[in-house]
């Protein structure tokens, strides 16, 4: 057995592989290879493959190309095309053995090509790497959405669920809130009781904005010093009212003192809300622009308060 120093690291990120074999003596060799690595699902023939893919995202799939239904090449065709499966890796392992269909396989999107018969240590060698890889993929993706300091989402991610969040609301036509959230007078805050009081009072904000947010698709992120950002789905004006209220009672209630404001002796924040409907033409910058002039307003009018416009 080819030693592979990376391996047992791999066991910290839940990585998923779907073996797709007609055999089942193929499909079993698989599994016995990569068990310890990663969590195994098997489908027998391309429509299987499609559908479980699908329905669980793997993060690698070992894809035979001759099968009685459809081809591998079909199967990784449609992968490639929808948006839930097309970040998924795909290795080919095939009896197939000439450079006319390997190079197919890659034109395709494959990321790896592997002869049948197999060497068991060559074949676990190479799924290894690639799995190595792709946990590292997952690892860099992770963090480059999350804000270090407070350890929620930042302003990428936030860029990414806006657009796709302002899609699903204009097929649904429900309607979604979108607020900025601008502590008040920070600086004052940060000036008296020094950068690293500062940063805590950061994170206790985004624990209780996590706090706050109950339903499985809300969502918070740090746009950027000392401001957040949210978005709630499927929001009528009651419960984006009755979110936004909660938020200020929980700050209230943690009392995080702050005698250098001039609207209260804690800590207290500006909102500017935007609660759209489905039929809205804006544009994720265009909806970020609107909070951001209501928070303005927000400002203008005394902070410690909300505006909130329904358009
Ligand atoms: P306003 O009520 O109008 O919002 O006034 P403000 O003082 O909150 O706003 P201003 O934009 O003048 O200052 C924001 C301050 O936020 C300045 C900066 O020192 C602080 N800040 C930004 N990022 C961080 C951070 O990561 N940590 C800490 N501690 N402070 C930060
Ligand atoms: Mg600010
Ligand atoms: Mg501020």
């Amino acid at each position: 057995m080819i030693k592979n120093n990376h391996r047992m690291e791999l066991e910290s990120f839940d990585l998923k592989v779907l073996i797709v074999d007609d055999e089942k003596a193929n499909r079993k060799i698989l599994k016995e290879l990569l068990q310890e690595q990663a969590k195994i699902i098997f489908a027998k023939n391309g429509e299987q493959a499609i559908e479980l893919a699908h329905k669980h995202t793997p993060d690698l799939m070992l894809l035979d190309v001759v099968m009685p239904d459809k081809s591998g090449f079909e199967v990784i065709e449609t992968i490639k095309n929808d948006p839930v499966t097309m970040a998924t890796s795909v290795i080919f392992i095939t009896g197939l053995a000439n450079c006319h269909d390997e190079e197919r396989g890659f034109a395709l999107g494959g990321c790896d090509y592997i002869y049948k018969p197999f060497n068991t240590n060559i074949v676990t060698a190479r799924i290894s790497t690639h799995l190595e890889l792709i946990q590292q993929r997952k690892m860099l993706d992770t963090i480059a959405h999350i804000d270090a300091l407070t350890g929620i989402s930042n302003r990428r991610k936030l860029d990414k669920v806006l657009k796709s969040e302002l899609a699903a609301n204009k097929r649904d036509k429900k309607q979604l809130l979108v607020a900025m959230l601008d502590v008040d007078y920070f600086k004052p805050f940060n000036d008296n009781y020094g950068h690293g009081a500062g940063d805590i009072a950061l994170k206790k904000v985004s624990v209780l904005l996590r706090e706050v947010l109950k339903r499985p698709r809300d969502f918070v992120a740090r746009y950027g010093g000392e401001e957040f950002t949210l978005i709630l789905p499927d929001c009528d004006e009651h419960g984006a009212k009755q979110v936004l209220q909660n938020i200020f009672t929980a700050l209230s209630d943690k009392a995080i003192q702050h005698e250098f404001s001039d609207v209260s002796d804690y800590l207290t924040m500006s909102v500017g809300a935007v609660l759209l409907n489905g039929d809205s033409l804006l544009s994720a910058k265009d909806v970020l622009v609107k909070a951001d002039r209501l928070l303005y307003r927000a400002k203008n009018n005394g902070r410690n308060q909300t505006v909130l416009e329904i358009i």
